[in-house]
């Protein structure tokens, strides 16, 4: 660990642009070990009204503010966090545990994110449609849905935040933020930089907290519009069985069962090292992880060889959790017990491991069939294309799937077969700003990033003129 960063003794809400004291104060564990890091307020209901109102009164200033002026005020914001892009780093390395080279990755794409909406912001325009003459006719205005309630996980603090506050910011909504206790600090300050950048005090609002409390009083609130959640399918459950029957907007970007699809004529050292970065970045507690490494039969042994020769020199972070720790315990122990090859996978210390890389497992496996969400990569052996585009659909996941192959034309059909909101063809780079992220089938509803995740946070307005 090298981190410098300063962690404070606490830290407040941020509702309406001031720091808001709470009666309670809420341990942040440090997972290096050691005493907890800090204390984070605990939000009670009363709290998230009050968030919430704010929001809801400067959002509606905000709504009308031109979207040439809020496109500039988001760039500000942008070079804000610019400047601020090692600290929260740090932050997250410290909170979580990812290392800081990752760490870092993380920032620089999510800033990558805000400057690509605050671009979109300038594009947030009315249409008009033809009319008989150019009195009449149709205008689509692109309101904003109204605030946004957002709440997310703690493997990419800063990335799921502004994944969604990037586009409500364009769009014109207003920003009540829920991050998560785990790793609640690099998004905390994110929202504490839009008060500095100067977005007007009450536009966006973080309340830390407990997660079912908070997110109940959110998903529940009036005047809250959307839901843009990121995290486990439980709690989406739970989320859309309080914001459905208030009708709601959701998003909901839950996990993933990524398959690596091998094609016959694929590079072999490409497909090795897809499945070691995809399969093992953030000590596998990522969303697109490379969990089955789908190959013909002739080329299984040659694949299990170049992963386990990578996997053994890997030295990866600590999980972020307890139990991420049990859990990885628990799926090599399910897949041993059923006859399964485990390479590695060991406890290196009370949170850290060894990456796993495991074959001769099948269908009934928890770790085949459920998303690991640890540091797990599975070879599994395809007799035919058909065969291997079966198993990659099977589980209920489609987030995203990755796919290696030599006849580019060959590939591509292969990849658009595969049912995951984004396909990875013949490399490991999964998200850009300017193309939508999705989950398919289990793995969400609705969309963030690009084009389409800004629409995500509009609500459109057709104003029928007949002058
Ligand atoms: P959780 O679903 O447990 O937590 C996510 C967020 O929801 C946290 O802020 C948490 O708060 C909050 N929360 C917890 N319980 C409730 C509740 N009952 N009502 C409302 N909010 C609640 O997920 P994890 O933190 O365990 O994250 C891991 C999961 O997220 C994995 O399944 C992973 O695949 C998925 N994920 C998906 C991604 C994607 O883009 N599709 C990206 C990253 C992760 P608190 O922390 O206070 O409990």
């Amino acid at each position: 660990m090298s981190a410098s960063v300063s962690i404070r003794d606490r830290y407040p809400l941020l509702i309406g642009g001031r720091h808001v004291e709470t009666d309670r104060w809420d341990p942040v564990d440090d997972p290096f070990g050691g005493a907890d890091l800090c204390a984070v307020a605990a939000a009670t209901p009363d709290d998230v009204d009050a968030a919430v109102r704010v929001a809801d009164a400067v959002g509606a200033e905000w709504a009308r503010t031109p979207p040439t002026e809020r496109a500039i005020a988001i760039e500000r914001y942008g070079r804000v966090l610019d400047e601020h892009a090692g600290e929260l780093a740090e932050l997250m390395h410290r909170e979580m545990g990812k290392p800081l080279p990752e760490a870092n990755a993380e920032v620089a794409r999510a800033l990558e994110v805000v400057h690509y909406f605050a671009a979109e912001a300038e594009r947030v325009l009315i249409s008009q449609l033809p009319g008989t003459s150019i009195t009449t006719g149709s205008l689509m205005r692109p309101a904003p849905v109204g605030v946004v309630a957002s709440i997310t996980p703690w493997n990419f603090p800063v990335a799921l935040i502004l994944w969604k506050l990037g586009p409500a910011l364009a769009a014109g909504c207003s920003f009540v933020a829920k991050p998560a206790s785990e790793a609640p600090l690099a998004a905390w300050r994110v929202c504490e930089l839009a008060i500095e950048a100067g977005l007007p005090d009450g536009l966006v609002n973080c309340l830390t907290g407990d997660g079912p409390l908070v997110g109940e009083a959110l998903a529940t609130h009036p005047k809250v519009a959307k839901v843009a959640f990121t995290g486990s399918r439980r709690v989406a459950e739970q989320i859309a069985t309080w914001a459905g029957p208030r009708l709601k907007a959701l998003s909901l970007e839950l996990g993933g069962h990524g398959p690596l699809v091998v094609l016959p004529d694929a590079d072999l050292d490409q497909v090795a090292e897809v499945a070691l970065i995809q399969g093992y970045a953030n000590a596998g507690q990522a969303c697109y992880s490379v969990n089955r490494v789908i190959a013909p039969p002739n080329l299984t042994g040659e694949i299990i060889e170049r992963i386990d020769e990578g996997r053994q020199k890997l030295e990866l972070g600590p999980m972020a959790t307890d139990r991420g720790v049990q859990r990885h315990m628990r799926l090599i122990e399910d897949a041993t017990l059923k006859g399964a090859t485990v390479r590695g996978g060991e406890a290196v210390d009370s949170r850290r491991l060894e990456p796993a890389l495991v074959s001769d497992a099948e269908v009934g496996v928890e770790l085949i069939d459920e998303e690991p969400f640890t540091p797990i990569v599975a070879v599994m052996t395809n007799d035919d294309i058909e065969g291997a585009i079966a198993e990659a659909n099977r589980p209920d996941y489609g987030l995203v799937g990755y796919v290696c192959g030599g006849d580019l034309r060959r590939t591509l059909q292969v990849a658009e077969r595969i049912e995951c909101g984004t396909v990875v063809v013949n490399g490991w780079r999964v998200v850009t700003a300017y193309a939508p992220y999705a989950g398919w089938k289990g793995s969400g509803v609705g969309v963030e990033l690009g084009r389409p995740g800004l629409e995500a946070f509009i609500r459109w307005q057709h104003l029928r003129v007949l002058a």
